[in-house]
């Protein structure tokens, strides 16, 4: 949700609104803005291509481009008006910034912040490599993968300890979409219970809007009533019948860290000793993994690799406590924004395996 506004505009754009409203019946929410990343491909003038992440292509739909115009004249409310005419649900204004469309601002907001998400991503990737797009068909495997349901539990309690474990995934949910680790359209937090069972984040509901009652039970293998959970439940839940150990898993697309996920670029967090502490070495496995070979993808997890990156997808971290997982989430994004913010001053050089060595016996004896 860290996202720029644009300055204060009203009235100078109210013909743009109405000249949208008038094209496209079905849009009932506007946003324009000069975000920091859109605006860097306004200025260049291109797309940013939404094969960047599994979800964008569905969330923000096929994007215009309109050339410049003068602001406050009817001339550029016309030229993306006519843009929008041809069924996109967001324009790329030249030299200026963008419009988006919803159903409602919710929706709009959402379609917003995956675009300048998107855009941030490409941009970051393009500073240490080069991004990797996913294919057509890798995307419609993703909108295609959606679990078959588990069946519901004929009856649920909410004990207290149920009840915190809500109210700490709520909360830190908030908190992740505040400090720019997680979007409203992708994410997904769990915390174990007892044994197998855990609590886990519905889906289609946008990530900086989950309540304490959105959460869902998992118990037994079974959902609580009228929910649905996030389709990423059966990765998290192969990962805590196989690690023991773990009893909290953020997945999520932070920016920095993927443009890593998105390039053939190492994220090598032998950077400073608390990186290598908290994360050790961040495997990647290529996408798809987590729709068809989940159980395989839990195996990768142990003490030694709390953290695996998805290629094109996402970050999944793994702690005990939800609070020490989280941790380990912000220093994974510090370090990744520090080796992209390194890369024009020079190459990285990684602590050494003498070094690393000295940090393991200190800070991770067996
Ligand atoms: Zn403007």
């Amino acid at each position: 949700m860290s996202l720029y506004p644009a300055p204060e505009e009203s009235g100078f754009y109210g013909h743009v609104d109405k000249a949208i409203y008038d094209a496209r019946p079905d849009i009932k929410a506007v946003i324009h803005a000069h975000p920091p990343a859109l605006v860097s491909f306004s200025i260049v003038r291109k797309l940013p291509d939404m094969n960047i992440i599994p979800q964008a292509k569905h969330v923000c739909g096929p994007m215009g481009y309109a050339k410049y115009a003068l602001p406050g004249g009817e001339e550029l409310g016309e030229k993306i008006a006519d843009e929008f005419k041809k069924g996109v649900m967001s324009v790329i204004m030249e030299n200026h910034g963008t419009v988006v469309g919803g159903s409602d601002l919710k929706d709009a907001f959402v379609r917003f912040e995956t675009l300048e998400f998107s855009a941030r991503t490409i941009i970051n990737a393009s500073t240490i490599d080069s991004p990797k797009y996913l294919s057509d068909s890798q995307i419609e495997v993703f909108e295609s993968s959606i679990p078959k349901d588990l069946p519901e539990l004929a009856e649920v309690e909410h004990p207290a300890a149920e009840l915190s474990i809500r109210r700490n995934i709520s909360e830190l949910i908030r908190r992740s979409c505040e400090q720019g680790l997680m979007i409203g359209s992708y994410g997904t937090v769990s915390v174990r219970w007892k044994k197998n069972d855990f609590l886990i984040t519905p889906r289609n509901i946008p990530r900086w809007e989950i309540g304490v009652e959105d959460i869902v039970q998992i118990r037994d293998g079974k959902r609580e009533p009228g929910k649905l959970p996030s389709r990423a439940i059966s990765v998290h839940a192969e990962i805590y019948k196989s690690n023991p150990h773990i009893n909290s898993i953020i997945l999520t697309q932070p920016p920095h860290i993927m443009a890593f996920g998105v390039s053939m670029a190492k994220l090598d967090v032998r950077t400073i000793p608390e990186s290598w502490v908290f994360l050790q070495d961040i495997p990647v496995v290529e996408f798809g993994q987590q729709f068809d070979r989940a159980k395989d993808l839990a195996g990768m997890f142990s003490r030694n690799t709390p953290a695996v990156i998805i290629r094109t997808d996402s970050i999944i971290v793994t702690g005990d406590k939800l609070l020490q997982t989280f941790d380990r989430l912000e220093v994974a994004e510090f370090s990744a924004r520090s080796l992209i913010m390194g890369k024009p001053l020079g190459n990285l050089s990684p602590i050494s395996e003498l070094q690393i060595e000295d940090l393991r016996k200190k800070f991770l004896p067996e």
